[in-house]
């Protein structure tokens, strides 16, 4: 046991993840689907496939994602008020908020203009004869003054309960500026605040100990449930999407970083293993924000009046990795279907997924709800969907593990050009790993 706490938490995320992915394989190949190898229970007799991946692995899996879920919102409340107060002058958020919003829509803009232009080099969809058997409805594009009007709440604690992202913020930020107006009451209040963040940041510190277990459960369940079966004739789209993704994040990314903050990428990937691991297993860059939040501020060097803006934000607003999903899926259902886009008809698609991006939230599957409104704009038949559905999870997951990269590093890049960023910080290998480890005994006491 020792030897296991003396490992990174990377590490024990990754033995915690290919454990989950053998074990689901084996027993895929062991106990199929329906195999009726039962166990009497006191309830119920259940086989045993139904005991282990339904009941034991679901449950340990669902309860560490609702536990993420759960500090996304009093964590983004609370760390939002904080950074703002901390703030030396808050007229400075209209130039920071107009600078992140740019970042994420230009970062968007490249992930699925380079998408498309992959796609349409290999193209994945030609020769193809597929039937599209599911039916997919679509959602209406929202317009962009409906956006904006949604961010403002007219009950807040109705944004709170329901999660929506964007509403939480313009109330945080609103509630942090009048806490700093509000002299004494308002220093009270800030002080009080300092310390919520404290407690809510431990809490997440000890969420991220128990991550190698749930990453295990959430894999095991995935994998014994995944038919390799759908990836036949969907083995060149898949593969596409994975090239553009992995291009993006290890080229794009890093010189971004290093034309735009002048800092040294290798150290930036480095520190963002352990997030996108988090990412990828949950594929919620929404359940995500408090490992994205603790990796920019402790590992990076952030500061909180930063980071505490920019990554909620990117977690609902940026999602490059769910652009390029989109960039190659849509000239694959061109190609499968047959149907000539034109140079408008491309513009047209970069522009409503950039922006249908804006106001939907990370969570699991969201990319294929927004890709339909993209294939409404162009004509493109919407059950299109159908054909790629077999093999998203795994582009789901890849692809959150890019939107949060992306998400930190625009937050590194405001955080440089704002000065509110340690460097010495981003340099050091060592910082931030204190979250990494938490000691339990003095609860033995
Ligand atoms: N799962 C993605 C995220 O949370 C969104 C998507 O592409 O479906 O960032």
């Amino acid at each position: 046991m020792s030897n296991i706490k003396t490992l990174s938490l990377t590490t024990r995320i990754i033995i915690g993840m290919f454990a989950g992915f053998v074990i689901g394989q084996f027993l895929q190949w062991l106990m199929p689907d329906g195999s009726d190898f039962v166990i009497p229970l006191y309830i119920a007799d259940l086989s045993l496939r139904d005991f282990l991946v339904g009941g034991v692995f679901n449950v340990g899996g669902e309860i560490f994602v609702a536990s993420l879920r759960m500090l996304v919102v009093p964590l983004v409340f609370v760390s939002l008020v904080c950074g703002t107060c901390s703030l030396q002058d808050t007229t400075k958020l209209g130039r920071i908020g107009g600078k992140t919003i740019g970042l994420y829509l230009l970062t968007t803009a490249i992930a699925i203009s380079f998408a498309m232009f992959i796609a349409l080099l290999v193209s994945p969809g030609e020769g193809v004869n597929m039937s599209a058997n599911t039916s997919f409805a679509s959602r209406e594009a929202p317009s962009l003054a409906q956006v904006i009007i949604q961010m403002f709440p007219s009950n807040p604690f109705a944004a709170f309960s329901e999660g929506n992202m964007l509403q939480v913020i313009v109330f945080s930020l609103l509630f942090g500026i009048s806490t700093v107006l509000a002299g004494d009451a308002g220093k009270r209040i800030a002080a009080f605040f300092q310390d919520m963040n404290e407690v809510i940041m431990r809490l997440v510190t000890i969420l991220m100990n128990l991550a190698p277990y749930g990453v295990f459960c959430l894999m095991a369940t995935l994998f014994t449930d995944l038919a390799w079966s759908t990836f036949g004739n969907l083995i060149v789209y898949f593969l596409v999407v994975l090239a553009a993704l992995f291009t993006h994040a290890f080229i794009t990314y890093p010189v971004i970083l290093k034309l735009m903050a002048g800092l040294n990428p290798i150290i930036f990937l480095k520190k963002m293993r352990a997030t996108a691991l988090f990412a990828f297993s949950t594929a919620s860059s929404n359940a995500t924000i408090p490992v994205t939040l603790e990796a920019a501020t402790k590992k990076m060097g952030v500061n909180n009046s930063i980071a505490s803006f920019t990554v909620p934000l990117g977690a609902t607003i940026n999602m490059d990795g769910t652009a390029i999903m989109q960039g190659v899926a849509t000239v694959f259902i061109a190609q499968v279907f047959n149907v000539d886009l034109t140079l408008s008809d491309y513009l047209m698609v970069i522009l409503t997924a950039t922006l249908a991006s804006i106001g939907t939230a990370g969570v699991p599957g969201v990319g294929l709800i927004m890709l339909a409104m993209v294939l409404d704009q162009v004509g493109l038949p919407v059950e299109g969907i159908g054909l790629i559905i077999g093999v998203d999870r795994i582009l789901d997951m890849t692809r959150t593990a890019v939107n949060v990269t992306g998400d930190t590093m625009v937050t590194i890049i405001i955080g440089k050009t704002e000065n509110q960023f340690d460097e010495e910080v981003y340099n050091d290998e060592t910082a931030g790993k204190e979250i990494e480890e938490i000691d339990f005994h003095h609860l033995d006491k």
